[in-house]
Formats: C-alpha cells, structure tokens, sequence
C-alpha cells in the first residue's frame, strides 16, 4: 500500500480548507472531513471521537465504520486504544491492531475486518478534547509522514470542534464546553494566603486557534518575520551575557543562536507554511515533531538540545505579529501566574504589584521560590498536578493557600464560601497585630527573640510591621537574583547600608552570597550538574572565586563602618572553610581600618549549620565563631539524604522525627555548654508546633517569614518552657517515625496555641 504521498498533505490540506469555508453544519462537515482524510491516506476506515463531560469518548464521524456506531460507540479516558492515545496524549501506530492489550472490542462498529490503525490525539490548548483514527484491512505500519499528515488534519478538527459556529451547536456543545466548567484542584500551601484573580500561563503554550492559512504568502511574511526577531533577541541574549562565568552562560545562548540560525530548521518551518499551514500551526507542527524525537532519545546532551529547540519553538511562536508577549514586569491586575515548576528568580521578574498568587504543578515548601514567595506575601499552592492542562488563559481562580486548593472558574456558592474565609483570616491577622508590642516572653517568664528572615527591601518593611526584634537571616543572594547584572561593591554597599539604617540598632545578621543548587543568577550560569545541591554552590562557589566573596565582604564591611556588623557564612561542612573564609572577611576589615570610612565597631561572624558533617566539628567550630544558626531546611535535606524541591518526598520524613531532634538537641546542647549564642532560621522556626519543640530542645533565639511571626509569638505566650523541657527530652528517645501527635497532645493538654 503507498500511503500518503509528499504532495498529498498540501493537496488534503486545500480540500479541507474548502470544507471549513463551505456550507453544512458541524457534524456534516466533520463527516467531509473523515471522508477526506480516508480518500488521502488511502484508509478504508477515519473515525473521529470526541471528549464528552465525564472525560468520555464518543464516535461522532465515521467513514467506514457501521454508521449506526455514531454516537453509540463510547469509551472511557484510558479504555480501548481510543482511549489510550487520549490518555497518552500521543499517537499511535499498530500493525496488527487487535493483539495489542489495551484493544477493546466493540461489535457495533464492526472493527473486526481491520487490522492496521494509526490514531492521534486531537488537541486543544494542550488538552485532548478528541482523537482521530485511520485504520486499514491488511496489517502495515504507517509512515513518519503518513503520522504526521494525521496529526496535521487533528489541528484541523480540534479548530472546527472548538469554533465558535461550532460550541454553539448542541451536539459538540458538552464537549467544547468542558474547558468552562468550574473544578477543584488539590494541591499543598507553599506560601499562605488567599487570593483571586486570572490566570496568566508562565510557560508559553502555542495555541492553534486556526490551523489553515487563508492566505500563503502573508503567513510565509508573518513566519520570516518572527524569526528575524527571534534571531535579534537571542543575538541580543548573547550580547548582553556578562563577562563574568562567560564560557558557562555562552554556552546555553550560543545552542539558542545556532538553533535559531539552522538551516534545517528553518525550512521544516516553511515547508509547513507551503503545505497551507498557518505560522502557528507550522511551528506547532514542527515542534511536535521534535518532542517526538525527543520521546526516542536517550542521550542526556541531545535531549537537553532538542529541549532547546522546544523552546526556541515556543519563544518563535510569541515573536508573530498578532501575539502579545507577556511583559512580566506590566502585569494586568489581579494576576496569578500558572506554571509547572519556577525559579526563584523568574518569581522575582513578575510585577509584584499585581500579582496576586502563583500556582504550581511541582514545587515543595522548602523550595526557594516558596521561600521568596512568602517573603513577598504572594500565596503559592504547589503540587497542584494537574493545573497547566486544566487552565485556560485568563480564567477565573480562587487561590486557598490556607487548604491547599484551588478553584478554577468557581460557581457562585463556592465564590461566597471564599470570601467568608477571606474575612475569617483578616480578623486573625487582626489578632497577630494585636501582639506586635507585647514582649516576647513565655507564659513562665523565659525571654525569647523572635525574628524575621529576610532578603528584599519589602521584608525590612516586615520588620517594622511584625514588630520582629531583629532579622535573624538576611539572604543576600536575593538582590543578586532580582538584577540583570552582578552589582558591583558600590551598589551592594548602598544597599547593605539601607538595610542596617532602617533597622535602625537592631540586630541583622547578613548571610553571605548563597547561590547555585536551586538559586540562580542569571549572569551567573554555571555548569549543569547533576546534583546540583551538592555541586558548586555557597560558600564553595566563594572560597574558589574569592574575588565574588571578597567584593560582598568589602561592601558589607564599608556599609557597616562605625557601626555593628553580624555576618555568616552558608553551606560550611568543616571548619577549615570558615577559617579561610573568615581570613578573607579580616583582611577587608583590615583594609577598611586604614580607609577613610573605617571599619565597623564590632564585627561578629558566624556560620550557618547546614551541613551534618560540621555538627561532628562544633568542638572546634564553637571556639572559632562568634554565633551560629540553624538552617534546618538545608540540614533536613542532608540528614535525610531528600531533595528539599522534591514533591514526591517532601512528605516522607518528619521534622518532628526524634533522629532530628536528637540532631537539633545535640547543636543546642553544645552551644549552650560553650556559651555561643544560637539562632534557627529555617522553615521549621516558623511552624508552632515545631517551634514548640525547638523551646524544649533549647532553642530561645528564632528566624522566620513576617507570616509566621504571629502564630508563633501566640505560642510562645501561651507556654511554659520548664514542663515542656522534661517532655521534649523524652521524645528525643522513641523509635516511631514522628512525634507530631505526642506534641500535639501535650500542647492541648498544657493549652498552648498552637
Ligand atoms: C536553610 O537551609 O534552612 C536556610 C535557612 O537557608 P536557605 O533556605 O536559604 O537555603
Ligand atoms: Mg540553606
């Protein structure tokens, strides 16, 4: 059998642009359609199924199969291979249909005669709302073009399904109507607060709203177009690399260049145009074919390359006239952007004024894009799987980030509970307000400092609205994660001085540049790693560039000069690294002494513990610093050997284990015995409960996100420390995986909030 031949998808492509011009309704045309592409390939059977509410499959056109099948034939998302390649989402080629597995035998259609088959999803805005299938008496295998063409004609039918003339029908009505019905969606809080507003998708999708060009010569000028100014932006990326880490950073630009450069590429893109393809389609076609090719390679290098074609695809797709480019920093109001996974840094691209939320298919709490979310006050539900295929552009969502939910497109009833719970967390807020000035001592008179994590100039202002005694961590990094460039030691020490001025005395502890892992800097790009949290980063990236190291120490020893200075150093696994680092720091004190400004009046210095290893060292470590801090999110992920911005096992170990507050317990046992003044600033401060058992443990001095102060300051006034002491240590020694329940109990029996 000869299939479709090179000319055919341009010859099948005009006979179905006359069907969509001509006359009939949608089911007629539908029926030309199936008509069409059996003639084409050469097909005795083309079938069309579309997805009904209740994710169900219909037959609604059929040139081949028992008429009567039409609108009888029903499957389930998942049943048959119909079902199957909905499922999938991706085509499917068999020879010999019936002895797959997944084969569902349906009498009324009278399939049985066939043997080959070849089906595609039909495709809308990313979700599948149909599937289209050719088959074939004698057993063969279809060809990559044959694949293609069917692919080609499904963006047809999903543009005719989802046509405007067409949702208005009441026979696909159900089907298109889909996209609009209102839906729940379970995720987990990652920063909370509630919110709602419209859906803005973070990664471009290239929607197809019509697939047939009217009109081939404008569509090939609209196509060149595009390219010339995706060429320029990225020639331009190229350019405006730093010089700093220049191999590094070059290396990923110049993959986009010669991508966007190619010669092959190019012209599968015109070539698609020529067969009577819109730009859009065209792109999209292209781009599905090369995640198809993506599927079949192994290679990690090539399929990083054909990763960055996908989404040269997707950043061509933005530069055609008609389509606006997202301008991150001029959001529409009430924005909440939608995205699979996110950096920290592209969280800090969005203009903070107007958005309002972020939701996320991946993310974990102890994620650094949660962490820069909470100190924004943007509410973030993570591990919300199903999102990106769920959202259209500009839908209505309700953002829970108190239940880890959301609603997209909410009915009425569901909009009123909402807002009632909207009210309900003002009046606690109200409530936390009311603490700010009451001092921060337990109900039985032991003096606690509470404060707050910060790393913007909006978490300063936190400091004065919580009524926080200090900012316990300052992330330097973050105002390196919000620039284009790498500021230089004028601009941080302007910066460095903001920050101590408008503390005004109170104490800030200044955390050295702490980037790599999860954290990037754009001019900064190093080289993938495998295991990028325990690759180059923190303080490794500062003791091997020392020159990056020395310039922040300069500017924060010049912002600091007559004044007192705390700082620490991150990720420190032995002692010899704080020495060599703490070297560096004295000789800019040294050097600042015999400047003009001076050197600061005190200079304290201190690590983060982070690293199990170093809690083997505090022996000597205690004798060479002058405080330390807790960093439990990064020494949870060590001791348990769990990726902290892993989802799937984010939940698996407890933070109130007993091996980790045995752990805790020992830290604070050690800097109590020497005198050393102790902190914790990692997620767990900010949690009551955990709190709860870090004041038993001996923690006195806690940093967390503004957020949490509230709920943990009213702990803290409702307990007394000299019972729960006695407790704590007892948990210390059980052997179950958590003591959460133990604690809780304690907490309601002893009646403190938590
Ligand atoms: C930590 O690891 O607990 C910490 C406070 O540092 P970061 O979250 O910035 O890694
Ligand atoms: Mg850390």
């Amino acid at each position: 059998m000869s299939g479709l031949g090179v000319s055919a998808p341009r010859l099948l492509l005009r006979k179905l642009h006359q069907v969509m011009a001509g006359h009939g309704d949608a089911e007629q045309r539908l029926n030309e359609i199936v008509r069409l592409i059996a003639g084409n390939m050469i097909a005795e059977v083309c079938s069309c199924y579309l997805m009904r509410a209740g994710d169900v499959l219909e037959l609604f056109a059929t040139h081949g199969l028992k008429k009567d099948a039409v609108h009888q034939t029903r499957l389930r998302l998942g049943e048959g291979l119909v079902g199957d390649i909905a499922a999938q989402a991706r085509p499917l080629n068999l020879s010999d249909a019936q002895s797959h597995p997944q084969f569902a035998y349906r009498p009324e259609t009278g399939e049985e005669e066939y043997h080959s088959l070849l089906g595609t999803p039909v495709l809308r805005g990313g979700r599948v709302i149909g599937v289209l299938v050719v088959q074939n008496r004698t057993q063969r295998s279809y060809t990559e073009e044959e694949v293609e063409a069917l692919q080609t004609v499904a963006m047809v039918v999903a543009e005719l399904v989802s046509s405007e003339q067409m949702v208005a029908s009441t026979e696909f009505s159900d089907t298109a109507g889909n996209a609009t019905l209102p839906h729940r969606i379970a995720g987990s809080v990652l920063a909370e607060g509630l919110a709602t507003g419209y859906a803005l998708l973070h990664e471009p999708r290239i929607e197809v709203i019509r697939a047939l060009a009217e009109d081939r010569a404008l569509e090939l000028q609209r196509l060149s177009k595009a390219v010339e100014a995706l060429q320029s932006s990225v020639d331009a990326l190229l350019t405006a690399t730093n010089t700093m880490f220049q191999d590094e950073s070059r290396e990923i630009f110049e993959a986009y260049k010669m991508f966007a450069h190619d010669k092959g590429w190019l012209k599968k893109l015109e070539d698609a145009v020529k067969t009577g393809l819109t730009a859009e389609a065209a792109i999209k076609r292209v781009q599905d074919d090369t995640r198809a090719r993506m599927k079949e390679i192994t290679d990690p290098y090539l399929r990083e390359r054909l990763s960055e074609l996908d989404d040269l695809a997707n950043r061509l797709y933005l530069h055609l006239d008609g389509h606006e480019m997202i301008d991150r920093r001029n959001l529409d109001e009430d924005t909440i952007v939608v995205a699979h996974a996110m950096g920290a840094a592209e969280l800090l691209d969005y203009d903070r004024r107007h958005l309002k939320a972020v939701i996320l298919a991946e993310g974990t709490r102890s994620s650094h894009v949660a962490i820069v979310a909470r100190a924004l006050g943007v509410p973030v539900v993570g591990q919300c799987e199903e999102i990106v295929e769920a959202v259209e552009q500009g839908d209505f969502i309700l953002v829970d980030g108190e239940h880890g939910q959301v609603f997209l497109r909410p009915g009425e009833d569901v909009q009123e509970a909402f807002f009632q719970n909207v009210g309900q967390r003002a009046k606690r807020q109200a409530k936390f307000a009311a603490l700010r000035d009451i001092p921060n001592v337990s109900k039985d008179g032991v003096k606690l400092s509470l404060n707050v994590n910060a790393g913007l100039l909006i978490d300063v202002d936190h400091f004065h609205t919580t009524g926080a005694d200090g900012i316990g961590l300052f992330r330097t990094e973050l105002q390196f994660m919000v620039r284009s460039q790498m500021p230089k030691v004028d601009e941080q020490t302007a910066l460095y001085s903001k920050v101590l001025d408008s503390l005004d005395g109170a104490p800030v502890i200044f955390r050295t540049l702490d980037v790599g892992g999860d954290k990037v800097l754009p001019y900064l790009k190093t080289r993938a790693e495998e295991n990028p949290a325990l690759g180059w980063r923190a303080i490794r990236i500062g003791l091997d560039r020392p020159a990056l190291l020395r310039s922040q120490l300069r500017a924060l020893v010049q912002a600091a000069a007559g004044r007192q200075l705390s700082l620490m150093f991150p990720m420190v696994a032995e002692v010899s690294e704080f020495i060599e680092a703490k070297a560096i720091l004295n000789k800019e004190i040294e050097r600042a002494s015999q400047r003009k400004g001076g050197a600061p009046s005190k200079v304290n210095v201190g690590t983060m513990i982070e690293v199990p290893s170093i809690v083997w060292q505090l022996e000597h470590l205690l004798k060479e610093v002058d405080f330390v801090s807790v960093g439990s999110n990064d020494l949870m992920q060590f001791f348990f050997a769990v990726d902290r911005g892993n989802p799937k096992i984010s939940d698996r170990y407890d933070s109130l284990s007993p091996s980790l507050l045995k752990l805790l317990r020992k830290i604070a046992d050690d800097c109590n015995a020497n005198g050393i003044p102790l902190s914790i600033c990692g997620d767990i401060a900010g949690r009551p409960l955990e709190a709860l058992a870090l004041l038993g443990l001996g923690y006195r001095n806690f940093s967390m996100s503004a957020a949490s102060l509230g709920p943990v300051k009213e702990m803290v006034l409702s307990a007394e420390i000299a019972k729960l002491q006695k407790f704590v240590q007892g948990l210390c020694d059980v052997r179950d995986h958590s003591v959460r329940d133990q604690l809780r109990a304690f907490a309601r029996d002893h009646s403190i909030v938590v």
